[in-house]
C-alpha cells in the first residue's frame, strides 16, 4: 500500500511541476476562473468546443501540489470528451476524493484517491472540476469553493 502512495505522488509530483496542458487558448470559445481561498490556489481554465465535445483546453495559475496536478490531469482525461462524458467523470471523481466511492474507470486520476482522508485537501483537488464545470454552462465567471 505504501508503495503504490508513493507511485501516487510521484505522478502528482510530476504534473505539479510539469503541468500538461498549461497555458492560453487563443481561439478559446469558453473560459472560467477557480479560486480556493482557503488554500489560495487560483486557476483559469479556457476551452474550445466543438458542438458538445471539448476539442481542446489550457489552464494557468498557481496553487498547491493537489490543486495543480489535479488541473493537469483533469486536462488530460477531459479532453475529446463531450460535455456529458466530462461530467460524468466528475461525478466519479467526486465521491472518490470526498472517500464516497471506489475510483473503478477513473484510469490516471485514481491518484486523488488517497485525498480522501486530508477533508481539506478536497477542495484542491475539486477545483479545477468546479471550474470545468462553470465553463462547460458558459458561466464565464468565478467560482470559489467558500
Ligand atoms: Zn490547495
Amino acid at each position: 500500500m505504501n508503495e503504490l502512495n508513493d507511485l501516487y505522488q510521484e505522478m502528482i509530483l510530476d504534473h505539479y511541476k510539469k503541468p500538461r496542458n498549461f497555458g492560453s487558448l487563443p481561439d478559446a470559445t469558453a473560459a472560467a476562473h477557480g479560486d480556493n481561498p482557503l488554500c489560495g490556489d487560483r486557476l483559469a481554465l479556457e476551452l474550445r468546443l466543438a458542438g458538445d465535445r471539448i476539442e481542446d483546453l489550457r489552464f494557468r495559475g498557481s496553487g498547491c501540489a493537489i490543486s495543480t496536478a489535479s488541473a493537469s490531469l483533469m486536462t488530460e482525461a477531459v479532453k475529446g470528451k463531450t460535455k456529458a462524458e466530462a461530467i460524468a467523470i466528475f461525478e466519479k471523481f467526486h465521491p472518490m476524493v470526498t472517500g464516497q466511492g471506489g475510483p473503478d474507470g477513473l484510469g490516471k486520476l485514481e491518484v486523488f484517491s488517497g485525498v480522501s482522508e486530508f477533508p481539506v485537501r478536497v477542495k484542491c483537488a475539486t477545483l479545477a472540476w468546479h471550474t470545468l464545470l462553470a465553463a462547460l454552462e458558459g458561466k464565464n465567471d468565478t467560482v470559489s469553493t467558500e
